[in-house]
């Protein structure tokens, strides 16, 4: 173990970069491409694989960089790339209410533009306030294009015809022009003063490795200059840090992968690490890091490692880490007082948790972080939740679904979990929806197509069992039979006459019921409705014409004041324009009798 009482305290920490954007836009390629220019360009051992992340120091960059990272500008020691990419490590990766990425860079594809994916990675990297760059990528498979590996952007732009450089010109400007229709400020990166306020754009090639100077070079100069502070850390202090994963390990039982932010953490610390039930309290068995390539045989893939300082990615195996969540804090307790580390471990869980109410949809993510951004996307969509937990949707998720009042709500969302066997049998029986995704918005997209369906299915059956407003007029001198039933030829002004309806005739304002509809044809055949414009005969039981009723009278199709408030409050926009018309003419007459009448 190093003696760490003579090491100076405060020292800067390595920023922590994440990589987003679309499926296919090249992160993992971008992040092959550096680790492997790293490896090229430094003496062996110059990158360290840590677990989960890995870090490239200084002197690497700037021998990848060239004349643009000098490493007398710079006293930050390099960069951490967490390994996986994409927004679900992202979210899950958070520390201190905040994203554990210090910096993060998007990855957009030339040609394929923005994509949904990039949108939420933008989203998301607004919410969470983390600055960021753009990697316009695949700048290579611009028809024409003539590959300088490894060159610098402005080297390479220089050597391309003008063809090729005013189709990249147009492709970077797009990008520009969407990040902007975003709300977000870009330019190329080279015209961007203030980093602060403008994204930059770096244009690259995962592929040839042209522009990854460029960005290793705006990469350490952003965080140089904007995060200096906050990389000031007391490396002999106790560490903090967040699960990354909690895996299986074959000779260690259950370990958690952890990035650890702050401080360091020793073998032989007692660590507290959130739980799904209860906050885990336990002794570091080992801290494991990667063997070197070059050293792997047949024991074990890890050396046991004594100590680690942030920023880092580690191993930790330890007893009692089964019900360790993904997401959660973890810090080290070494001389503090442990319920004072406790409390602070379940204050950063509690401000993770989800809000809940008495009515909604029940949630299910992988990690604390993406059931946090399920949570935020959901409010953001008026989406109530009544549950959300870390786990695979299990049978009592579906039971919790299955007594929600409204129809809407008897669902469940999952977000990168699996639907258990029995859950998927029991929500078929109690007809509980299960949603399960990916993609956030594609989730929520799909919850929302089902509730508009299920809206309109449900507007449908109203509308079945409501009786539609009509007014209509006796033609003169079509009058068939005078009474039992009646018969008269009728035109419809508007709505929609049915059979089997009553028919009422205003005296003034004063309705009076004239008999009731029992039949209705169109030249001489049965149908069960007329539309507005239609002339029709009816058979109207009950009146005699000449007495009750007149040719030329107007008459409504009579309305339970019931129906009147459902179609008035509910159904305006459902119904077609002519029917809203009588439904409007008949309420003033209905309320300038009675005001209140269908309110
Ligand atoms: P991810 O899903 O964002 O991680 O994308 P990948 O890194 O897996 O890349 C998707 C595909 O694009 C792969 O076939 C890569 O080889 C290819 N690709 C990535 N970057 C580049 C690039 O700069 N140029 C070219 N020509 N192909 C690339």
């Amino acid at each position: 173990m190093s003696d760490s009482d003579t090491r100076d305290p405060t020292s800067l920490r390595t920023p922590i970069v994440a990589v987003l954007g679309h499926v296919d836009h090249g992160k993992t390629s971008l992040l092959d491409k550096i680790r492997g220019s790293a490896v090229i360009e430094g003496e062996a051992g110059a990158i360290t694989q840590h677990i989960g992340a890995t870090a490239v120091p200084l002197d690497v960059i700037s021998s990848i960089a060239g004349e643009l990272v000098d490493p007398d500008d710079f006293d930050l020691p390099g960069l951490l790339f967490i390994d996986t990419p994409g927004h679900h490590s992202f979210t899950t990766l958070r520390s201190r209410g905040g994203a554990l990425a210090d910096i993060a860079i998007l990855v957009v594809d030339v040609n394929d533009g923005f994509q949904p994916q990039t949108l939420e990675a933008l989203d998301i990297l607004q919410r969470s306030q983390t600055p960021f760059i753009v990697a316009a990528n695949k700048i290579d498979t611009v028809p024409g294009w003539n590959a300088n590996e490894d060159s610098p952007i402005n080297a390479t732009y220089e050597a391309q015809s003008d063809r090729v450089r005013s189709r990249l010109d147009e492709s970077l400007y797009e990008i520009i022009g969407n990040l902007s229709d975003e709300e977000f400020s870009a330019d190329l990166y080279w015209r961007v003063q203030n980093f602060q306020r403008n994204v930059g754009v770096v244009p690259v090639s995962a592929m040839t490795g042209e522009g990854v100077p460029d960005l290793l070079a705006v990469m350490m100069g952003l965080s140089q200059r904007y995060m200096k502070e906050e990389m000031e850390i007391d490396v002999t202090g106790p560490g903090v840090g967040t699960v990354l994963e909690v895996k299986d390990e074959k000779g260690f039982g259950k370990t958690i992968d952890i990035v650890l932010y702050d401080g360091t953490i020793r073998a032989d610390d007692t660590i507290v690490v959130g739980g799904t039930n209860e906050t885990i309290v336990t002794d570091v068995r080992a801290l494991l890091q990667p063997r070197p390539l070059a050293e792997i045989r047949t024991e074990s893939r890890f050396e046991k490692v004594d100590e680690v300082p942030a920023a880092a990615g580690i191993k930790v195996a330890a007893p009692d880490l089964g019900e360790a969540i993904a997401g959660a804090p973890v810090r080290i307790v070494r001389d503090r007082e442990l319920e004072d580390v406790i409390e602070e471990v379940e204050a950063e869980l509690a401000s993770i948790a989800v809000d809940t109410e008495e009515e909604g949809v029940v949630v299910k993510a992988d990690t604390l972080g993406s059931l946090e951004a399920m949570a935020d996307a959901l409010e953001e969509a008026e989406v109530p939740i009544v549950r959300a937990e870390v786990g695979d949707i299990a049978p009592r998720d579906v039971s919790v679904a299955s007594t929600a009042d409204d129809t809407k709500q008897q669902a469940i969302l999952g977000f990168n979990v699996d639907v258990l066997d029995d859950a998927e049998q029991r929500a078929e029986i109690e007809d509980v929806r299960v949603f399960s995704d990916e993609v956030i918005y594609q989730l929520i997209d799909e919850y929302e197509e089902f509730v508009d369906e299920l809206e309109r299915a449900q507007q449908d059956t109203i509308l079945e069992n409501i009786i539609r407003p009509a007014r209509f007029r006796i033609l003169p001198d079509h009058t068939f039979r005078q009474n039992d039933p009646a018969v008269v030829g009728v035109e419809v002004n508007s709505g929609t006459i049915q059979n089997n309806t009553n028919v009422v005739k205003f005296d003034g304002n004063e309705p009076e019921r004239v008999g009731q509809i029992k039949g209705i044809q169109e030249q001489g055949e049965d149908v069960d409705e007329a539309r507005a414009g239609n002339r029709v005969s009816v058979a109207i039981d009950g009146p005699t014409v000449g007495r009750q009723i007149e040719e030329d009278d107007e008459l409504w199709t009579e309305i339970p004041e019931k129906h009147g408030k459902i179609l008035e409050q509910e159904l305006a926009s459902e119904i077609p324009g002519d029917e809203l018309e009588a439904l409007n003419m008949y309420l003033d007459k209905q309320r300038s009798r009675d005001p209140f009448w269908g309110k």
